[in-house]
């Protein structure tokens, strides 16, 4: 079959189209065969290329953890899908056997593993998952949607609704608008009644983001932004921040959040490493939370979300597999408002 491989870590150079990869069987009773219409990109493909800290691949490792398209094969013990069903993946495969599967915390499964990073993943003609991570939607919704929603929607979903716990009427503020997670917990955060506060270094992009709903926009490279959220609300501060940018935003996170606010993190795309002043951490009864993927409910009701159109991906691009190296240069120059597709079958 074909698909976006790497032999090694490296620069963008090591991501390579080939058309000689094995397809991949069926491996146990449970497992599920999907052949891919569309995939997407996510930061985490760009982490495995430059290489995780822990992650070992082996050479000619498939990349990819967003996908979208048809039932292939099942294995004998699967009822939830058939052959020809259109479907959507959880990104996240877990045991379902540990005490945190168990307690309905699927990410923080002990034996935990994300297509793409730790499992062969969805650039790629077919991919096989456990049919837990399958669900279907109905053939209208299109394949590049389908494929843009999964990983960045559940990540936010669970930033938003049940780490924050955002109530109608707060103040939350995303920052770096125009990314995956970024654009998914500003529609998610309105849907609860939220006012929604976004940041970027780029006008047009907060344009764009105040035509999907932003209340209110900070440009970060030339505003200050803890300073113009305090001037904004009268000195109060937000309730409850976003990021997934981490050491380029976070001191500035910390001094917009307001007292007893809460400030959620799924990540560093700007870098690891970041600074706190834990006299005004205790003073303002702040809570730190880090949060990542989702559980399999919180899968179930981002896809419920998805059948019903409340909640759609924005697009910036589409690549063909071929191209697929372009696709991930699009993504590293940061430059793009959306999800960037890869469609590997012909649409
Ligand atoms: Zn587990």
């Amino acid at each position: 079959m074909r698909a976006l491989t790497i032999d090694a870590h490296g620069e963008l150079d090591q991501v390579v189209f080939r058309d000689d990869v094995p397809t991949p069987e069926l491996a146990s009773p449970d497992d599920v065969r999907v052949r891919v219409h569309s995939a997407s990109l996510n930061h985490l493909d760009l982490w495995v290329v430059q290489g995780v800290p822990g992650i070992r691949i082996s050479p000619g490792w498939i990349l990819g953890s967003d996908c979208a398209g048809v039932v292939d094969a099942v294995g004998p013990a699967v009822t939830s899908v058939s052959p020809g069903d259109h479907v959507v993946l959880n990104p996240g495969v877990s045991d379902r056997t540990c005490e945190y599967c168990l307690s309905g915390d699927n990410p923080l499964c002990l034996r935990y593993r994300i297509l793409g990073e730790h499992r062969p993943g969805t650039l790629a003609d077919f991919v096989v998952v456990p049919a837990t991570n399958v669900l279907p939607i109905p053939s209208a919704i299109d394949f590049p949607s389908a494929a843009a929603f999964p990983l960045a929607t559940l990540t936010a979903w669970r930033m938003v609704m049940t780490r924050a716990n955002v109530r109608a009427g707060e103040q939350v503020l995303v920052r770096g608008i125009g990314g995956g997670v970024a654009l998914a917990a500003l529609q998610i955060a309105k849907s609860r009644g939220a006012r929604v506060w976004v940041t970027s270094r780029s006008d047009a992009k907060l344009e764009r983001a105040r035509l999907l709903g932003a209340d209110e926009t900070i440009n970060d490279r030339t505003e200050d932004v803890a300073k113009e959220v305090r001037a904004r609300t009268g000195k109060r501060g937000v309730d409850v921040v976003i990021d997934c940018v981490g050491e380029a935003t976070w001191t500035s996170s910390l001094g917009s959040l307001g007292k007893r606010g809460r400030l959620v993190t799924c990540g560093g795309t700007s870098g690891p490493l970041v600074e706190t002043d834990v006299r005004r951490l205790f003073w303002n009864q702040w809570t730190i939370m880090g949060s990542t993927m989702g559980s399999d409910g919180e899968f179930a009701r981002i896809v419920d979300e998805l059948r019903a159109g409340r909640l759609k991906p924005t697009i910036d691009s589409e690549f063909s597999l071929e191209d697929g190296r372009q696709a991930f240069e699009r993504l590293r120059s940061g430059e793009q408002f959306g999800k960037v597709v890869i469609n590997v079958a012909d649409l």
